[in-house]
């Protein structure tokens, strides 16, 4: 008899989905919401996994601007999409792929694509029904495997942009049994003059959730407080939903803490109970202890760490808070991040810089900002500050020893400055012939050799590592030999490619083309961020000593 093909899912459990949606204002922390709740239920021993949907015309977050939109997050496969993945892959700890972010722009792409091929036989093409199964089969393949997929739809119900998407969801909820499905819904509850919690944004949000078709089973009120009973009651009079249906997310210190709280008023039992999995739970003892060690555990130490980029925006650079938080959680010391607009360091204004204990200079495109990083990476080398520099980071502590260690002045890179005599990096062979910029970096995974003996090597504790990357320039081959001189050494390379640097004689000063934010995780902190942070750590312990002289005497 033939068998079936073992696709990992177990049919007895049944593939259950939960559609989180959000109301009345975007920027209410839906995807927090959403990625604890996949915390609980992973917390209880399934295996959860997420999807984001996002209903803008981008076919990925690749192109979008970090101010607009914050970071754009990498996956392993070399997917640029939204930050809440990045989110999703910290708080399931899972490696998610492009496939897991739908977009507007995707499900237009391959149904236009279709159309073209002449796949659908003289057919009028719809929105209803091809451009909504296209979405329903994506979720489907998605979840594929997996015993529950939690499923973020981006922006507000009441948005023309969602509309496909919201109604793809209520055509997916009829296809499956009713116990297979759950509707979450995130609004606000904000609070009048005379201190009522208002529950009147909700009732509308919900009303127009109705609209369309959709009651929601659930309601997360996001609020700066806990709901009082009395708002839980009200609302959940007018939205027909019962009491014990209704949650709050009130405001928590760390984001880490939100599946705690929603766990405090049940949020996990009410959801295994009307998904009908509560049975296969582990008991309520053995789920979030090893959570709640992590999240809660004591930091007795604090540093402060300067962060030199362009956008002062944190969601810009949401991932690197992120690592810097785990490394914090390693080494159990609070990492206080001192934003610094890299522009105020031009013309030697390292001011800021000297109240810092270490210097995070992060990735970034385009000349702006860039003078200021290699200001602050001369500063973070010459007064022996650890230093960590990511992607444009890496590129630019190049461009700072080649200027001012070789006394190459006019060293740049091609990205910059197309005509500097010396384009110590330039532009990778393969992106010369190039004319589309969506997708075409070097992006993903990529493995790199480490250099036994050197500093890289005890910080990855291996002879190799595997991280994201996304560039377009690099180290330019041709300088290799030169630039590897008076203390830089090139530790990791991939081939031609020039991954890690360091430098000798200084207390940690590391600089990656990759980004090693992207594969950090609350219990599993990156390598380079965990030496940073213990270098840091080593640095503030020592009493004052010639380094804080030599900053108190920099020119300014
Ligand atoms: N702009 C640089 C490049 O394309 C660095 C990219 C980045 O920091 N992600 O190579």
């Amino acid at each position: 008899m033939p068998t079936e093909p073992d696709t990992g899912y177990d049919p007895t459990l049944g593939r259950k989905f939960v559609f989180v949606t959000g109301g009345v204002m975007s920027g209410l922390g839906k995807g927090i919401t959403a990625a604890s709740t996949g915390r609980l239920l992973a917390n209880a021993g399934f295996d959860v996994t997420a999807v984001k949907v996002d209903p803008y015309l981008n076919v990925d977050a690749g192109t979008m601007n970090p101010y607009e939109h914050g970071e754009v997050y990498v996956l392993k496969d070399g997917g640029e999409v939204d930050l809440d993945l990045g989110n999703y892959e910290r708080f399931l700890g899972i490696d998610m792929t492009s496939d897991h972010n739908v977009t507007t722009g995707k499900t237009y792409q391959s149904v236009i694509e279709a159309e073209r091929a002449g796949d659908y036989l003289g057919k009028t093409v719809q929105i209803i029904p091809h451009v909504t199964d296209d979405i329903k089969r994506r979720i489907r393949e998605a979840a594929e495997g997996t015993d529950v997929c939690i499923v973020e739809i981006g922006g507000t119900v009441g948005d023309i942009e969602s509309m496909p998407f919201l109604e793809a969801l209520r055509q997916f909820a009829s296809e499956e049994d009713p116990e297979d499905i759950l509707f979450t819904h995130v609004t606000l509850v904000p609070y009048s003059k005379n201190g009522e919690q208002k529950t009147k944004p909700t009732q509308h949000s919900v009303k127009e959730l109705r609209s369309i078709g959709l009651q929601p089973d659930i309601l997360v009120g996001r609020c700066a407080d806990k709901l009082d009973a009395a708002t839980k009651t009200k609302i959940a009079r007018f939205c027909d939903v019962p009491t014990e249906a209704v949650f709050s997310n009130p405001d928590v210190p760390d984001i880490y803490h939100v599946p705690l709280m929603v766990e405090e008023e049940g949020l996990d039992e009410y959801v295994m109970d009307r998904l009908e999995i509560a049975d296969e739970a582990l008991p309520a003892a053995d789920r979030s202890q090893r959570w709640r060690e992590l999240v809660t555990r004591d930091r007795t130490k604090s540093v402060d760490v300067a962060l030199v980029g362009k956008y002062a925006l944190e969601d810009a650079y949401m991932s690197i808070h992120e690592a810097l938080k785990h490394a914090g959680i390693e080494c159990r010391s609070e990492v206080n991040v001192l934003w610094v607009d890299s522009d105020e360091m031009r013309d030697h204004h390292t001011e800021r810089l000297q109240e810092a204990d270490g210097v995070v200079v992060p990735g970034g495109f385009g000349s702006r900002g860039t003078e200021g990083k290699i200001e602050a990476i001369r500063y973070a080398r010459e007064n022996d500050i650890p230093f960590l520099g990511l992607c444009l980071g890496f590129q630019m502590a190049v461009i700072e020893h080649a200027r001012n260690v070789l006394g190459w002045t006019d060293a740049h890179s091609a990205e910059i400055d197309a005509d500097t005599p010396y384009p110590v990096i330039d532009l990778l062979p393969e992106q010369h012939e190039l004319d589309d910029m969506g997708g075409t970096m070097r992006l993903g995974a990529h493995e790199t050799t480490i250099e036994p003996g050197t500093l890289a090597a005890s910080v990855y504790d291996a002879d190799h590592c595997v991280e994201r990357h996304r560039h377009r320039y690099e180290v330019n081959p041709q300088y290799i030999d030169e630039l590897a001189a008076d203390g830089l050494t090139f530790s990791g390379t991939a081939g031609r490619r020039m991954e890690i640097l360091e430098r000798d004689g200084h207390p940690f000063f590391f600089g990656t083309q990759f980004h090693p934010e992207f594969r950090s995780r609350p219990d599993r902190a990156s390598p380079p961020f965990v030496g940073f942070i213990e270098a840091v750590l080593e640095q503030a312990e020592q009493p004052a000593t010639a380094a804080d002289d030599a900053s108190t005497g920099i020119q300014l």
